[in-house]
């Protein structure tokens, strides 16, 4: 992102930014979430929606009032969630904490209550459904040396091209 802007970043090409989320030189530009430099956040998902919701707000106030002043981010932590398994997670809300199976619950309905729009929540509600009675990975990783892998690739490969004949 950085490289692209044409602006100062780090290795990974996120791009420093102000605590308005703007590039140094650039009050039009804002980078947000995984692509943004600036306050030490952890990376997660509330904060890239959060940063989208401050910059919506920020952009509604500079087009009624150019010149405003611009107020900084700032994120509000509201827990963390993560599984441990298929059927036990932590759901970590500062002030208590639920785990287990209730934890796995609260971490399911979240992850699907916090979707935008209905269509959404339906077909990843039906997709997470089907993945968990099927036994399927919700996502595959690359962590072996990468031989293995394209030698696994080619051996699931070769075995759907048998199944298909
Ligand atoms: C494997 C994994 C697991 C994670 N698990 C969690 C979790 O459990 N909880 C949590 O809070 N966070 C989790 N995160 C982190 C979370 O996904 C990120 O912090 C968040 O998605 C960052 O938001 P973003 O908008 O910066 O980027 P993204 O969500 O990646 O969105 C960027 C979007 O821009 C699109 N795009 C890219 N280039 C272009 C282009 N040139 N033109 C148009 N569109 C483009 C991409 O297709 C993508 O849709 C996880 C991340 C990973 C990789």
């Amino acid at each position: 992102m950085a490289k692209w802007l044409g602006v100062d970043g780090d290795r990974a090409g996120r791009v420093t930014v102000y605590e308005c989320l703007t590039v140094a030189g650039h009050p039009e530009i804002f980078v947000l979430a995984k692509d943004a430099k600036g306050k030490a956040l952890p990376g997660l998902a509330p904060v890239a929606k959060q940063q989208g919701e401050y910059v919506g707000k920020l952009l509604t106030r500079l087009r009624k009032t150019p010149g405003a002043k611009r107020f900084a981010f700032a994120y509000k932590d509201y827990g963390a969630l993560a599984t441990i398994g298929r059927k036990i997670a932590i759901a970590d809300f500062g002030l208590f904490s639920l785990r287990g199976f209730v934890g796995w619950l609260t971490w399911s309905v979240a992850h699907i209550y916090f979707l935008i729009g209905f269509r959404n929540r339906f077909s990843v509600s039906l997709d997470w459904t089907w993945s968990y009675l099927t036994f399927q990975r919700g996502a595959r990783l690359i962590t072996g040396p990468v031989d293995e892998v394209r030698k696994e690739a080619r051996t699931d490969g070769a075995a759907a091209s048998r199944k298909a004949a």
